[in-house]
């Protein structure tokens, strides 16, 4: 047994040294990217029921000098693991609040509303609600015009510390969205303690809708939200079939391929203008 363990080490050990080694490229290669300006955010447009544009979700991407463009699955646990989430994060509002503000300058961007993903490692720094708050008053931005979009998982640690920082961010206008709502663990006790203003249906509820379906978890959640008086918006929508569903349902937003595919900012800016010459 002690000869086949050894070489069963020995065979695992170059793939493991190898992901090791691509692990650190990667936590390396991020750290440089927040200085070499290699990371940028796409925008993806979100509509009302009547296909008026709201505002946008802005969805992190890194032009790897070597990978190309890399989608945050690829980093964001990275960034989590090694606590550059938080340089990442703040670099996420700042750019958020440098784009709205020029959109703001060529008039375009009244009513629009940016959400922005948060981390549940920020929500869990004691000091994250207060420096939010000051980075996005010192780029000249209302915080009602941010939308924070947190997971369950933001929840699940010190839930009376976590419910004091949502406190202090509602309280500092900031807008808070529930986002994956139904996927992970937080029960209707939770929601109903916390200041949130909007849930976001997870796109696996939005795949399972079917035209014959009676009772589809989806407007489940429509109706929650109601009742708890917050706005209901749907990702993943990819068919007008599923559009006209969540409508009917009385979703108030929509987001997903078939509304408009996650696009750099100048192509957003288009939306922009497109909605306000109307
Ligand atoms: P999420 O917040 O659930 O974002 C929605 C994801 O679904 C995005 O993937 C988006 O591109 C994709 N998507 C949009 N519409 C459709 C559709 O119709 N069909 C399908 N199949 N997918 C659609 P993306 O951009 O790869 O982001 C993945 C996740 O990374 C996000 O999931 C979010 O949790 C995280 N993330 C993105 N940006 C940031 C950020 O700035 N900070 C942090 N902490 N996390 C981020
Ligand atoms: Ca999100
Ligand atoms: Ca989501
Ligand atoms: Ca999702």
């Amino acid at each position: 047994a002690k000869t086949s363990g050894r070489h069963a080490a020995r065979l695992f050990e170059p793939q493991m040294q190898a992901e090791a080694d691509a692990r650190l490229e990667l936590e390396r290669g991020l750290r440089l990217a927040l200085q070499r300006d290699e990371l940028t955010l796409y925008f993806q447009p979100q509509v009302d029921a009547e296909g008026r544009l709201a505002g946008a979700e802005a969805l992190l991407r890194w032009r790897n000098p070597t990978l190309g463009m890399l989608l945050p699955g690829g980093f964001i646990h990275i960034a989590e693991e090694t606590g550059l989430i938080h340089a990442l994060g703040q670099w996420v509002v700042d750019a958020a609040c440098s784009q709205l503000r020029e959109w703001h300058r060529l008039g375009l961007a009244d009513g629009i509303h940016l959400s922005i993903n948060v981390s549940p490692w920020q929500i869990a720094q004691p000091q994250f609600a207060d420096d939010l708050a000051a980075r996005v008053l010192a780029a000249g931005i209302e915080p009602s015009a941010l939308t924070l979009e947190l997971t369950e998982s933001a929840l699940l640690g010190d839930f009376d510390a976590a419910r004091q920082t949502l406190q202090q961010l509602s309280d500092a206008g900031f807008r808070l969205s529930l986002d994956d709502f139904g996927t992970g663990y937080s029960s209707l006790a939770s929601l109903q303690q916390l200041p949130l203003d909007e849930l976001k249906i997870d796109r696996s509820f939005v795949v399972a809708l079917q035209p014959d379906s009676t009772n589809p978890l989806a407007g489940f959640i429509v109706d929650i939200g109601k009742r708890l008086g917050m706005i209901t918006v749907a990702e993943g929508v990819e068919t007008d079939e599923q559009r006209t569903m969540l409508a009917a349902l009385g979703c108030n937003l929509m987001q997903g391929h078939f509304i408009g595919m996650p696009m750099p900012a100048e192509e957003f800016q288009h939306w922009l203008a497109a909605c306000h010459a109307t």
